[in-house]
């Protein structure tokens, strides 16, 4: 705890008053203030969710997607839980940022490669909203994710575009799946585009071109723009089109894939319409997991290394 001097804690208050936004913070200080004028010479109460900035951790699952979104409010969201095998490594990265509760986890679509550690996630912490596309899978992992979801007595909400999750900090709002039905599960994929103060980030999951290219026909262009761009697919040339990253037109592309992955993503023609797009790539396989931090105006990005 700080000690401070009467006429620092007054100067305190005013200058919070004039640069601190967040209301709730403001009524905080102003409670602290008025008691510490009242006597006198007294310490700072801590300020609870003092933290003002978003952290977006596109967490290194090895080939998979698991991103974790840690809200100014102590409203956090997941989108993907990576493999089954790397379920352990998830948890426990999970747990040293602190994070305990999630106010929706997200599965993309129902490949195991997305889903394979909800059913853990689900079980570990305390999860107000699981949002999945209407669509299931025969596979053991998605019944384990379903048997998880039923042990905590959650229902599911459907993912398709126009859906908002509710979150007080921002707008999160899925852009897909516009249709109802596709062939290929990829075409699934909730695609999430999160707007936080003056930046938007796009998480597209495994959504292919026919799933981009609805996108591009249902929403205006403002809706689709995003200065960071979870690339969609592992980079895989089946999704993140030209037209798609015209719309988009992202500074920051984000690839999330495995070294030396059997699918040889990510594939060299995402790498070059990347390229002439002009985004900065960071890739997980490469990378590590890449964090980006946001006050809502600066973007600090940074990099776990290999
Ligand atoms: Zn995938």
């Amino acid at each position: 705890m700080q000690i401070l001097p009467y006429n620092d804690n007054i100067q305190k208050f005013i200058r919070g008053f004039f640069i601190i936004k967040n209301f709730k913070i403001m009524l905080i200080i102003i409670i602290a203030s008025i008691f510490m004028m009242g006597c006198g010479n007294l310490e700072v109460l801590p300020v609870e969710n003092s933290e003002d900035s978003l952290e977006i951790h596109f967490i290194d699952v090895g080939q998979g997607d698991a991103i974790l979104i840690i809200g100014p409010n102590g409203e956090n969201l997941l989108i993907d839980a990576g493999t089954n095998s790397n379920t352990d490594n998830l948890l426990s990265y999970i747990q040293k940022q602190g994070v305990k509760s999630f106010t929706a986890v997200v599965a993309t679509h129902p490949h195991e490669d997305h889903i394979g550690g909800l059913d853990k996630v689900i079980d570990k912490f305390n999860v107000q909203n699981v949002y999945m596309p209407r669509v299931t899978h025969t596979t053991k992992t998605f019944e384990d994710v379903l048997d998880a979801i039923e042990r905590k007595g959650l229902r599911i909400k459907s993912i398709a575009s126009g859906v908002r999750i509710p979150i007080s900090f921002g707008d999160a709002m899925f852009l897909a799946p516009v249709s109802e039905g596709y062939e290929d599960l990829n075409n699934y994929s909730g695609v999430l585009r999160l707007q936080y103060g003056d930046h938007a980030y796009l998480f597209t999951g495994d959504a292919e071109t026919l799933s981009e290219n609805e996108m591009i026909s249902e929403h205006p262009p403002e809706l689709l723009s995003a200065k960071v761009l979870k690339v969609g697919h592992h980079g895989s040339s089946s999704s993140t089109s030209k037209e798609f990253l015209d719309a988009v037109k992202p500074v920051y592309a984000v690839i999330s894939l495995g070294e030396d992955n059997s699918y040889g993503h990510p594939h060299v023609e995402v790498l070059e319409r990347l390229e002439n797009s002009g985004a900065k790539v960071f890739r997980t396989d490469l990378d590590g997991t890449i964090i980006l931090k946001s006050d809502g105006k600066e973007i600090e990005l940074l990099k776990e290394g290999k």
